[in-house]
């Protein structure tokens, strides 16, 4: 039986839409655009349009479909040109609709393609990650890579509905599964100890029966935290609540160079991190970081740096952080387990000894 979601943004409200098996509503839903005389594309990358063709096929319902290489070297300006070209090429107009069949890295870009083309089309996301299920489909944030850095160029454009099909998933690979889960344990983290406690109880895996009410439950969430604060624009809390984990998770990718770490792999140290820093401040108990750390293993996922990174380069890496004016960025810690709050001034010497603790030198 599909769920649905509304996410509450005025006259940008949409739904979402959950189930194991969506194809013949998304089928249905394009379908329904044509009859009204409104054109419809697809875009989507070339792993999933080989991995689950028939899915994509009767999802696409025969609309122009363009398929991309995977990678996140296809979140650039080189492959946003594509889609526009592809949209102008199909003669889409301004009551048409872009569908983004993929992971984050297709709804980031084809997201941004919609914001822009014709200054702005409908369009419609489904998402093929855990990733992307738990984080792009909710929150509006579309864009691309520049050289300098990630997420250098984009937009808020709301989908107009989001097909949230966790069969799509059993295809992922094993490593992507589990960096998605990094999200879905931050969700459990910042505002849900219920949800926290069922995957301290048993791991989820594609297989588990309550999968689909589990993104739910993430999807969830995250909407109250944007409803309340879409353009992160609160002085304290709201959206940059989300950003649990990230701030050493960033610093992470960025003095890798985001090859060695996939997004949610650098997220789970970087929740690690976050716990360790909690405890330092005297918000959470050791005991409660132990919890933290059995849960992320528990999902295959690392709470240490694999190789040892020096120390002053994730520093570095942190005051580079774009949200960042001056000094140290804003820190996210845990008041127990189900709460975050933002927290400004965290002393340089707490970070460097949680830095050391979780691998560096
Ligand atoms: P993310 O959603 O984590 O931001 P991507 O969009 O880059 O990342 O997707 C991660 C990888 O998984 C890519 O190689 C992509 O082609 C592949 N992929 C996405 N969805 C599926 C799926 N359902 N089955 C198999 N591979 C997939
Ligand atoms: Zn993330």
């Amino acid at each position: 039986m599909a769920e649905m979601l509304t996410v509450q943004l005025a006259d940008r409200s949409y739904p979402i839409h959950f189930a194991a098996d969506l194809r013949q509503e998304v089928r249905a839903a394009l379908e329904a655009l044509g009859r009204s005389g409104r054109k419809v594309a697809v875009v989507t990358d070339s792993n999933i349009a080989t991995q689950q063709k028939r899915a994509l096929e009767e999802m696409a319902a025969g609309a122009p479909t363009l398929v991309l290489p995977p990678g996140e070297s296809t979140k650039s300006l080189e492959s946003l040109g594509r889609v526009l070209d592809f949209l102008a090429g199909q003669r889409l107009d301004r009551t048409s609709a872009l569908v983004a069949i993929g992971g984050g890295v297709i709804g980031d870009l084809a997201g941004f393609a919609a914001a822009t083309y014709l200054r702005g089309i409908d369009y419609f996301q489904v998402p093929t990650t855990l990733l992307a299920m738990v984080d792009s489909s909710v929150g509006g944030k579309t864009g691309i890579n520049l050289k300098a850095g990630k997420n250098m160029v984009g937009a808020f454009h709301q989908p107009r509905g989001v097909f949230i099909a966790t069969g799509l998933l059993e295809t992922l690979p094993a490593r992507e599964f589990a960096a998605g889960m990094a999200e879905v344990i931050k969700y459990g983290l910042l505002g849900d100890a219920e949800l926290f406690g069922r995957l301290q109880h048993s791991p989820l895996t594609i297989a588990s029966s309550d999968l689909p009410a589990v993104i739910r439950r993430c999807c969830a969430i995250k909407a109250r935290i944007v409803e309340a604060d879409e353009r992160e624009l609160a002085k304290e809390g709201g959206r940059a609540l989300l950003n649990l984990g990230h701030t050493f998770g960033h610093a992470i990718e960025q003095t890798t160079g985001y090859g060695r770490y996939l997004h949610g792999e650098a997220v789970a140290i970087g929740l690690a991190a976050a716990a360790r820093l909690s405890q330092k401040l005297g918000r959470l108990a050791a005991a409660e970081v132990a919890r933290v750390e059995a849960v992320l293993s528990a999902h295959a996922l690392p709470t240490r740096l694999t190789a040892a990174l020096p120390a002053a380069e994730l520093m570095a890496a942190m005051t580079r952080d774009k949200k960042v004016r001056a000094g140290l960025p804003r820190f996210v810690v845990l008041t127990r387990l189900g709460e975050a709050v933002t927290l400004d001034g965290v002393p340089t010497a707490a970070v460097e000894k949680v830095w050391s603790e979780v691998g560096a030198i």
